[in-house]
């Protein structure tokens, strides 16, 4: 969150969430950027989940060859076919599209297709054969859809298609059994609608929960980042502060590995005399004249300024060895003397002067951010001692502090 940019995407997000939680109606659908990640995040589970579910279904389908052996003598071979055929190939074809991801709409889809195949491959066998034992073999689509809608639980708006097929299927079923009366088929087909439009309310209120339930621990995981970006920003200045340094650090020790760096450490000079003088208000804004300076004097990438403390400051160098560092250090004294920002300190020029302590080391594996920090922590005292509006140790030929010159 070190942009507004940063800031106003967070916000966003917190927006659509509320929204989403807010909004009441029928629909089980986020907007567009929260189903994708919603999407994103659930649907691997998905696919283990139908994976394997698939495979339970078949095999379950496929051992029924015992009852059709019993029950549908004469239309054993077709059974044999359209159990071991059709539908084994067809969802070994399902099973291996389905654990390579794709689409949501292609692993919903597949299973739909698969539950009103199997229903199908039942609803032939019931036409081909002339058992009476045929009777009670809708009951197998009945398990077919309670199976796809409550086991495999599929994305409602899938259940609601594959529950039409399969009961519609098992409509059919129903009327091409002459011999039974009227009435049992009515009441039979009346079963597997109830039985259809119960697992359909079920599964619906399910995925509502479950789509909330995400939403809920999204917040909760753009709250814990937010807390974590404020714990590591000076609200004053908007710089990082010590924690959010020493994170920067250690991802740079991975990327720039036995690279020399350097640690300045910036202090203004009589800035209590300063908040004595003007006020607090106006302490803080010279700080952030300070630290807007600092920061548009290191460069973009490589360098890290941040609040150390107070009226301290310290900018972290990549790549910048001592020499280098006494240059940018020197420069940024200088352009802070230029702004003459008024001050009445009790000795030294009439504007605000900082003074700077410089330490080098290397990224190596006995790297240790707190020695290099202590080390031009000890530079600054003796940049004060020499009279401050100075830095140690000091440019070559500029030893003296330069007070008149500024
Ligand atoms: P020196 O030249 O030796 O550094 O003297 P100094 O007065 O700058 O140092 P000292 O440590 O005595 O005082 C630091 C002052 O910085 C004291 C405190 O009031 C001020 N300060 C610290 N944080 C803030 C802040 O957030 N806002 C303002 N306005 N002042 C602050
Ligand atoms: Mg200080
Ligand atoms: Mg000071």
């Amino acid at each position: 969150m070190d942009d507004l940019h940063g800031k106003s995407a967070v916000d966003l997000q917190f927006a659509l969430i509320d929204q989403a939680l807010d909004k009441r109606g029928f629909a089980l659908r986020f907007p567009r950027a929260l189903e994708e990640q919603f999407e994103q995040e659930t649907g691997p589970v998905r696919v283990r989940w139908y994976v394997r579910m698939a495979l339970l279904s078949l095999a379950l389908f496929d051992s029924l060859i015992v009852l059709d052996y019993f029950s549908l003598p004469d239309a054993f071979g077709l059974a044999l076919v359209l159990r071991f055929g059709l539908v084994t190939s067809l969802t070994v074809a399902a099973v291996w599209i389905t654990a390579r991801h794709p689409p949501a709409a292609v692993r919903e889809g597949l299973q739909v297709a698969l539950s009103t195949i199997m229903a199908l491959s039942i609803y032939m066998l019931v036409v081909a054969s002339a058992s009476p034992l045929r009777e009670n073999y809708h009951l197998g689509i009945l398990f077919v859809m309670m199976f796809t809608v409550m086991v495999l639980r599929l994305r409602w708006r899938y259940a609601l298609l594959a529950a039409a097929a399969t009961v519609t299927v098992q409509l059919l079923t129903l009327a091409s059994l002459q011999d039974a009366s009227v009435q049992s088929k009515g009441a039979s087909a009346f079963l597997s609608l109830a039985f259809a439009g119960f697992a359909l309310v079920a599964l619906y209120s399910l995925e509502k929960m479950e789509r909330r339930g995400w939403l809920r621990s999204v917040r909760d995981r753009l709250c814990a980042q937010v807390f974590e970006e404020l714990s590591i920003i000076d609200p004053l200045t908007g710089l990082g502060n010590r924690r959010a340094l020493e994170q920067w650090v250690t991802i740079q020790r991975q990327v720039h590995v036995g690279r020399p760096v350097s640690v300045v450490m910036v202090d203004i000079d009589h800035f209590k005399a300063y908040n004595d003088t003007f006020g607090h208000l106006a302490g803080d804004d010279c700080l952030r004249r300070i630290s807007g300076l600092l920061v548009s004097e290191a460069r973009k990438t490589g360098d890290r300024v941040c609040r150390f403390g107070g009226e301290e400051f310290i900018v972290f160098l990549i790549d910048i060895d001592l020499p280098t560092a006494i240059l940018v250090a020197e420069r940024m004294r200088r352009e802070i003397a230029a702004r003459r920002i008024p001050h009445k300190a009790p000795i030294g020029p009439p504007f605000v002067t900082a003074s700077f302590g410089i330490a080098t080391g290397a990224l190596t594996d006995d790297f240790d951010l707190n020695v290099l920090i202590e080390g031009a922590d000890a530079a600054l005292y003796k940049a004060k001692q020499r009279g401050r509006n100075c830095i140690e140790p000091p440019l070559l030929g500029l030893a003296e502090p330069l007070h008149a010159t500024g």
